[in-house]
C-alpha cells in the first residue's frame, strides 16, 4: 500500500526481511512510474536503521547517484545500494565510481534479453548483479525460468555465480516459495519478493525463501536450516 509505506515497510521488515527494496521507475526505462527520491528520504526519516536497496529502472542512471545518496543517508553511514541497468549507460564504470564514492553498494541490472556478456567486464567492479526474472515496469508477473513461453534467464544466475562466486546475485520478478527451488539452485541468493510476500503471509513467505537459498543454493540439511532460522 503505497498511500501507506512506512507501515507496510516496518512490517516486511519485521516479518524478517533483510533488505527493503525499493523500485524508481521513471516512465521512460519501462513503461510505469512509480514514486521518487522524496519519499525514499521520508522513508529513510521512519527507518533510520534499515538497508534500502534502490533499484533504478530510470534512463540516465548516472544523473541521480548523488540525489539517492542524501535520500537514503549515506554520508551519515546509512546502509544502502544503488543499482542502475546497463541498458541505461555507455559509461558504466563512471557510474560505477560515482556510486563507490558516496558509500552506497553498487549493483549492475540486466533485463531478461540482456546477455552478461554485456557486463562480464563491469562485473568485477560492483557488489551485485540483479538478473530482472520478469520484464521490468509491473509487479505480478510470472517468473521467467525453465518452462517460460519465450525465455528463461536462470542460465545467466548459473554463469555469474560459476566465474564470478563472490558476488551478491539478486534476483527480481516472480520469485516465490514455489521458483525459489530454481533461482537458489542457480546460484541467487539476495532475493526480491514483492507479490508473494504482500499477498500471503509474509513472515511464512521469508522464512521459504531464506530456506530455500540455503537449501538449493548453499547445500544446507533441512536439520542445519532450522537452526539457522
Ligand atoms: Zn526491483
Amino acid at each position: 500500500d503505497l498511500s501507506n509505506l512506512e507501515a507496510a515497510s516496518k512490517m516486511v521488515l519485521e516479518a524478517g526481511a533483510d533488505v527493503l527494496h525499493l523500485d524508481v521507475m521513471d516512465g521512460a526505462f519501462v513503461p510505469n512510474i512509480s514514486f521518487g527520491f522524496p519519499v525514499i528520504e521520508s522513508l529513510r526519516k521512519n527507518l533510520p536503521d534499515a538497508y534500502l536497496d534502490v533499484h533504478m529502472m530510470v534512463a540516465e542512471p548516472e544523473k541521480w547517484v548523488e540525489v539517492v545518496a542524501k535520500a537514503v543517508g549515506a554520508a551519515e553511514g546509512k546502509r544502502a545500494q544503488y543499482t542502475f541497468h546497463i541498458e541505461a549507460t555507455d559509461n558504466p564504470k563512471a557510474i560505477i565510481e560515482a556510486i563507490r564514492a558516496t558509500g552506497m553498494r553498487v549493483g549492475v541490472g540486466i533485463k531478461p534479453n540482456t546477455t552478461i556478456a554485456e557486463i562480464e567486464e563491469i562485473i568485477p567492479l560492483v557488489d551485485t548483479v540483479l538478473v530482472m526474472t520478469v520484464e521490468p515496469g509491473f509487479g505480478g508477473q510470472s517468473f521467467m525460468g525453465p518452462g517460460h513461453a519465450t525465455n528463461d534467464v536462470l542460465p545467466k544466475v548459473l554463469d555469474v555465480r560459476t566465474r564470478f562466486g563472490d558476488k551478491d546475485i539478486e534476483v527480481d520478478g516472480g520469485l516465490s516459495a514455489a521458483t525459489i527451488v530454481e533461482a537458489a539452485g542457480a546460484g541467487a541468493n539476495m532475493i526480491v519478493a514483492g507479490s508473494s510476500v504482500f499477498k500471503g503471509d509474509p513472515k511464512e513467505t521469508i522464512v521459504s525463501l531464506r530456506a530455500g537459498v540455503l537449501k538449493y543454493g548453499l547445500g544446507k540439511t533441512d536439520e542445519q536450516i532450522n537452526e539457522i532460522l
